[in-house]
């Protein structure tokens, strides 16, 4: 028997608060360049939800960086120690990665930072670095108030760490004073920085015009270089150094005091509510990777509640919260031949076994809107800070998993981007690689140099 046709019209209904006008997107642009001036004015920032933290970061790498640096790197699900040699373009890099076990996660902020330098002490016993004194960039990419390069105090941690006595304290501090407990080895922490940073100086490295880093993995937050002028938060003087600084925006924050629920759909709601962290994080949550999965999914039950797909009969796994992975977006509108091979896969992992032609061409199409429209609220965001920097020609620094493997995200951003900017304007998005890593021993490289 042949399934019936479904009814088109219904599912284009469901699918339509997906749909962003174009003036919308220019409306989302206006309102991201009043946050960021919020944020960056002293008497606007302290209600602003979008922070505009001064990284201290003044000078981008100009390639005659020398020497050998240590980096750590904390914030994903990996910690890293890398040791990283540079000499002018070249860069040689070797790491390593220590598990932080749960119980320190949730431990004490002395437990997380003593087993820090514990394997600190292991990497430079491994790599035969005992008694040499390296000077070390730390890439913690968590929300950080700076109030100095080398003095940044957690204002709260996220992605599932949560230890003791460590926020409103200075983490340069409390790792210089576990190495010391110690007392067998000589590091020291020139430079904190966070991903986004990581990526824009890694990218910097090699190309001039890099004046942008974005990332798009678990969350989403982009960096930028801002005249000095307009930084009214750090504490330093134009005639110390280079006249403009980085800043980090933390721009997931767009959306907190409630300015873009014009655009929000129900599903994007009930993302929010059930989240770790709701009525936070809103720009965040329409964007990036920890949530796109469950948007889709959430999508995906109604249309199945209302008869559209699979027949209305779904499967226990996919009413299951969270059971939708991000990954799978990527591996759905990779499909390109008719086969629907990767489509009929997902079906599989999610013990769905009926399924039309049109079942998966709906999937497919249900994947690429919610994904574009996530490349369509990041491309506006871009737009904006390029629009705001006003330089002739740009390049963006990105990472992240979902900029990584999703098949069309670069294509869309630039098709919207260039949609966005000022006519005349030319920018590039560039894969960042090892911005962590590198990001951070170039920013010692920098300070290293400007002592
Ligand atoms: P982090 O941002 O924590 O440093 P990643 O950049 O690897 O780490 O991002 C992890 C996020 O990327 C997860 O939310 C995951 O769902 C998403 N992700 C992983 N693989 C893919 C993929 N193939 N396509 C799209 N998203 C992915």
């Amino acid at each position: 028997p042949f399934p019936k046709p479904v009814d088109r019209e219904s599912v284009e209904n469901v699918l339509r608060p997906f749909i962003v006008k174009d003036e919308d997107y220019i409306r989302i642009m206006d309102l991201m360049l009043e946050n960021f001036n919020k944020g960056l004015h002293k008497v606007t920032n302290k209600d602003a939800p979008v922070k505009m933290f001064p990284t201290y970061v003044r000078a981008v790498p100009d390639g005659t960086e020398e020497g050998d640096y240590l980096a750590l790197d904390l914030g994903g699900t990996n910690f890293r120690v890398l040791l990283i040699n540079l000499k002018g373009q070249e860069v040689n890099m070797d790491s390593k990665i220590y598990l932080i076990p749960q119980s320190i996660m949730l431990g004490t902020g002395e437990q997380l930072f003593d087993h820090i330098a514990d394997c600190i002490s292991k990497f430079m016993v491994s790599h035969k670095l005992g008694g040499k004194k390296l000077p070390l960039g730390f890439t913690f990419s968590f929300p950080c108030r700076q109030e100095g390069l080398d003095k940044a105090i957690l204002t709260t941690w996220t992605k599932g760490f949560k230890c003791e006595g460590v926020e409103g304290e200075d983490i340069v501090r409390l790792l210089h004073e576990a190495i010391k407990r110690r007392g067998d080895m000589a590091v020291d922490c020139l430079a904190v920085i966070n991903d986004t940073v990581g990526a824009l100086m890694s990218c910097a490295h090699s190309d001039r015009q890099c004046a942008i880093g974005l990332i798009l993995g678990t969350g989403t937050n982009a960096c930028y270089i801002e005249r000095l002028e307009n930084v009214e938060l750090a504490n330093v003087e134009a005639e110390d150094g280079p006249n403009e600084m980085l800043i980090n925006t933390e721009w997931g924050a767009f959306g907190d005091d409630g300015c873009l629920d014009f655009v929000r759909t129900e599903y994007d709601r009930h993302v929010d509510k059930h989240s770790l962290n709701p009525g936070l994080q809103i720009y965040e949550k329409m964007i990036s990777g920890m949530y796109m999965g469950e948007i889709v999914r959430l999508v995906l039950v109604k249309l199945v509640k209302h008869s559209l797909l699979f027949g209305g009969e779904g499967s226990e796994l996919l009413s299951q919260r969270g059971r939708f992975y991000t990954k799978y977006v990527s591996e759905i509108e990779s499909d390109v031949d008719d086969g629907f091979k990767n489509t009929k896969q997902v079906f599989e992992e999610l013990e769905i076994y009926k399924s039309t032609e049109e079942d998966c061409r709906i999937v497919q199409h249900v994947c690429s809107l919610i994904s574009s429209r996530a490349a369509y609220l990041a491309s506006a965001g871009i737009a904006c800070i390029l629009n705001k920097m006003d330089r002739p020609e740009v390049t963006v620094a990105v990472d992240g998993s979902l900029y990584r493997f999703h098949p069309h995200f670069h294509d869309l951003m630039m098709e919207k981007t260039q949609q966005l900017v000022k006519p005349g304007m030319k920018f590039k998005l560039m894969l960042s690689h090892d911005g962590s890593g590198k990001g951070a021993a170039l920013v010692a490289a920098v300070a290293h140099r400007l002592r």
